[in-house]
């Protein structure tokens, strides 16, 4: 038997109508379930968690500022009912939720909560490689920054399923993990550690058959791949109900849309062909390039009319791509929070890339045109997803999703609109939309509790005090001291 099991049933409390400046939270103390602090959930519910199967923890968390995915607003005064790993119900002032009988309450006054983040674009396996790393030592880091659950985008199929199966063993320390085919390139692929040549078209069922077998979510087209194995790939995808997303370069992104792809890796898939053949002999025609050119505006309203998600990554090519010289980049406080083996390794690499600091101008003003076309993406109505490509050079896992969110809104995206971003968009883009992404009955109780409020200020997203991940709830500070320092 344990703790939380033991404590007597105080009966339920029926929430009525605010009357005379009481609030739900006021009304309900005398008569509730048990009412912990929050601290002390951490332990109860961890606690409590083996005899799930007897009778499911049920957790109430009352009066908080709730960010509703769907709509991009922050609702006061909600009572979030979890029961098990879900969320039973969301109370409102006008329709109050039940407290269920020997429920544990917390009081969520002056909090807020987020769904839990979804970092769109990691990998597991590649780079963790070059550091002699493995993908378990790094995702309670994901965890301790809200990240809830990650999308793998392209990775060694074998070994992302033992990091996934150490997630699935491990849900209050690791989040959820999506997996995805390796990279599906020309030959020889570009990343020899996570690519897979395919150079014709009839090799493509029988890879996508293996990869079906082995439960992966989401295939990766690459760089090298051309448009007929493209298009087969998005072809025997969608016969097997997966998603197809692309990093694309020798297949067109106008041609990879008409064909049907799901969803684009990097604002360079976009950005690649928005670029007029006669402005591509130009120096430096990447950091002066006029988006108001009419190939790029027809892709941009392409991608609108079809709703493809575009996931910019914006991150990664600040931190690795263009600016890791930056010392703002390399010397990021977040990046000090990392393991010795995985700082040696992005060190190297900066060491090895020779970034002239006579080119920073122009490699200044090539990422504010990457952040230019995200912000005009997002006013012409194409969904954006919110990826790091953590762990690449200088790309903290979990803490980047953090910088991203900041990039997002740099671009000129509301903070609600980044945190849309970050949830349910990329809910939706894994097809995951109906557990994931929003605070709502029926989905999983992923949610992240912050001391400030994100929709007014971004970096609020932050302040995380607690990060619920199916109905446990997990304290941030426990989880960093979980990776390992070296
Ligand atoms: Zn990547």
């Amino acid at each position: 038997m344990t703790a939380w099991l033991s404590v007597p049933v105080l009966g339920e409390c029926q929430f009525l109508e605010n009357e005379g400046g009481a609030t739900m939270a006021d009304r309900c103390s005398a008569s509730a379930g048990l009412r912990v602090g929050w601290g002390a959930a951490v332990a109860v519910l961890l606690f409590a968690w083996p005899a799930a199967s007897a009778a499911e923890p049920t957790l109430v968390i009352q009066g908080i500022s709730l960010f509703d995915s769907t709509s991009g607003a922050m609702k006061p005064n909600r009572t979030v009912v979890v029961r098990g790993e879900k969320i039973e119900a969301v109370g409102t002032p006008e329709q109050p939720a039940a407290v269920p009988a020997g429920a544990v309450v917390l009081d969520g006054k002056g909090k807020f909560a987020i769904p839990g983040l979804i970092d769109a674009h990691v990998h597991l396996v590649h780079r963790l490689n070059y550091a002699h790393m493995t993908g378990d030592e790094v995702l309670p880091l994901f965890l301790a920054n809200g990240v809830t659950s990650v999308r793998d985008t392209g990775d060694e199929v074998v070994a992302q399923t033992l990091v996934a199966r150490h997630a699935d063993a491990h849900p209050a320390q690791c989040p959820r993990v999506f997996r995805a085919s390796g990279l599906i390139d020309a030959s020889p692929p570009i990343h020899r550690d996570i690519g897979i040549a395919v150079t014709d078209p009839a090799q493509v069922p029988g890879l996508v058959e293996d990869m079906a077998g082995w439960g992966v979510t989401t295939l990766k087209i690459y760089a090298g791949t051309g448009s007929p194995v493209g298009r087969r790939v998005i072809e025997e995808g969608h016969r097997r109900g997966l998603v197809v997303t692309g990093h694309l370069s020798a297949y067109a992104a106008q041609d990879a849309v008409a064909d049907g792809i799901d969803c684009l890796e990097h604002i360079w898939s976009v950005f690649d062909f928005s670029i007029p053949p006669d402005v591509k002999k130009q120096p430096d025609h990447r950091a002066t390039l006029d988006l108001d050119n009419p190939q790029c505006r027809a892709l941009v309203a392409l991608l609108a009319r079809r709703k493809v998600p575009v996931d910019p990554t914006l991150t990664v090519f600040r931190n690795m791509l263009l600016l890791s010289d930056l010392e703002e980049v390399h010397r990021h406080p977040d990046v000090e929070r990392m393991p010795e083996r995985l700082r040696q390794s992005w060190h190297k690499y900066r060491q090895g890339q020779g970034l002239a600091p006579s080119t920073r101008d122009r490699r200044r003003q090539e990422f504010q045109k990457y952040k230019d076309l995200t912000g005009l993406l997002h006013r012409a109505g194409v969904p954006l997803l919110a990826g790091t490509d953590a762990p690449e050079p200088y790309c903290p896992p979990g803490f980047a999703l953090h910088q991203e969110l900041e990039l997002l809104v740099e671009s000129g995206l509301s903070p609600a609109a980044a945190l849309q971003a970050a949830t349910i968009n990329t809910a939706r883009a894994l097809k995951q939309a109906d557990a994931l992404g929003s605070i709502a009955p029926g989905k999983l109780a992923d949610l992240v509790i912050l001391a400030a409020d994100p929709t007014a200020d971004i970096r609020n997203t932050r302040k995380i005090e607690h990060v619920i991940r199916g109905g446990r709830v997990c304290d941030p500070q426990a989880l960093l001291r979980e990776v390992p320092k070296h």
